[in-house]
Parts: structure tokens; C-alpha cells; sequence
């Protein structure tokens, strides 16, 4: 066991508690440890001491650690920006959850690749909470409506809830309103069997939870 990880990892988990108490004791918080950073042996070291559930960003990275860690059941998510080109190979690795669907179009082709190939696929939506255009995700004020267009109209994708990173800014407030609409959108979608908020990063976490997020995506915080 390595007990730098275990240390980190035990960190993490303590101020997430905190965050978390301060909600309710019965808000539930998911870590999905970002290892976009790093390779495999280092993903090991934190399944170890404990970790299972893993998010990538890139659809060849996703790949190459996946074949690597084959034998040990990690529970792959994919959090990064989807090309159509990739769609294919990344419903064959079968992540348990994407959580970057970011467009009705995108979800129409993959909802096209799912159904030729007989398979369903767990998504979340992304919202562009900071409203910078450059930046993935759907507008907080379409979020509603798209949400609800592919839960009608592409039926192989499992909408679960809703991604967003906050927004960069060094002034909490301005961050934490950015939560704050996105879990203000979940709220109304939870009728359509929304159950999952993704929020938080390193930097933000203990304040995404705070504004009711449910799944925290952790990169360097845990791996440096
Ligand atoms: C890289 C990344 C993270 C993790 O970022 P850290 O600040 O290192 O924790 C979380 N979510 C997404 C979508 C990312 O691309």
C-alpha cells in the first residue's frame, strides 16, 4: 500500500465529509478521481487504497488504460470533449458514465451508434455554467429543454443528471452562484429522473458541495 495515496486520498475524503455534513447527513458525495494526468501504475496505486471510480478526457488515453488496468473492475467515466470520430471506440471501452454529452447533435449521432449497436449508454448533460463561449456545454437557459429532447428522442442514451464546471474566478461568490444555477436546473430536472449533480473540482469542490453537488471530479488534488 502506498501511503502517500492513502494519506492524499484520506485528505480528500475529510473535507469532503465536512462539506458534505454541512448539507445533511444523508447528502451522499461520489469521487471520480480525474487521471487524465497520469498513467496507469499510478490509477493502481489509488485503486488500492480504495478508489474505484476513474474519469479520462481523451478517448486514446481512455483506451490505452483501460487494456492496461483490464483485470481490476474500475469504473470508468469519461469527462472530456466527444468527437463524432471517436464515438465508436468510445461506446466499445463502455464507460459507466459519460459525462460530457454536450449537444443535441452529438447526442443524435451517438444515440444512431448505440442503437446499430444494440447498446445503451449512462450520460449526464454539460452545462456551460460560465457562459464562455470557447468553453463545452449547453446554455444554462436550453439546459431544461435539451435535457428533455434527447430523454424523447434518442432513447438509447441514459440521461442520469447533470455536469458543469464552476466558473474560473478568483472571487468565491461568482463561483459559487455558478453552482448554484446548475443545481438549480438539476432541481427541476430530478422529476425526469435526474439523480446525479457533477460539480466540483480541485480548486472548488467544497464549495460545489455545498450548493448540492453529488459527484466531485478530482484530479490534482489526488495525483500531482
Ligand atoms: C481535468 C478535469 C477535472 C479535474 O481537474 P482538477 O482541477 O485537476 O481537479 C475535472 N473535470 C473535468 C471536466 C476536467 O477536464
Amino acid at each position: 500500500m502506498d501511503l502517500e495515496f492513502r494519506d492524499r486520498l484520506d485528505r480528500v475524503i475529510q473535507s469532503i465529509e465536512k462539506a458534505r455534513m454541512g448539507v445533511s447527513l444523508h447528502h451522499i458525495v461520489k469521487i471520480v478521481a480525474v487521471s487524465k494526468y497520469t498513467d496507469s501504475h499510478t490509477i493502481q496505486k489509488l485503486y488500492e487504497v480504495g478508489q474505484r471510480a476513474f474519469g479520462e478526457s481523451k478517448v486514446q488515453d481512455f483506451e490505452k488504460k483501460y487494456s492496461e488496468l483490464e483485470n481490476l473492475p474500475i469504473e470508468w467515466h469519461f469527462i472530456g470533449r466527444l468527437q463524432k470520430n471517436k464515438v465508436n471506440k468510445l461506446i466499445s471501452l463502455r464507460p459507466s458514465l459519460l459525462q460530457s454529452l454536450d449537444s443535441i447533435e452529438l447526442a443524435k449521432y451517438l444515440n444512431e451508434r448505440l442503437e446499430q449497436r444494440g447498446e445503451k449508454l449512462n450520460a449526464l448533460l454539460q452545462i456551460n455554467s460560465s457562459r464562455e463561449p470557447q468553453k463545452a456545454g449547453v446554455a444554462p437557459e436550453q439546459a431544461i429543454d435539451v435535457y428533455q429532447e434527447i430523454l424523447e428522442r434518442f432513447p438509447n442514451i441514459r440521461l442520469k443528471g447533470v455536469m458543469a464546471i464552476g466558473k474560473h474566478s478568483p472571487v468565491v461568490d461568482e463561483v459559487r452562484q455558478s453552482f448554484r444555477e446548475v443545481y438549480q436546473i438539476y432541481e427541476k430536472l430530478q422529476k425526469d429522473g435526474a439523480s446525479i449533480c457533477s460539480m466540483g473540482m480541485s480548486g472548488d469542490f467544497e464549495i460545489a458541495i455545498s450548493e448540492g453537488s453529488n459527484m466531485v471530479r478530482l484530479g490534482s488534488i489526488l495525483i500531482r
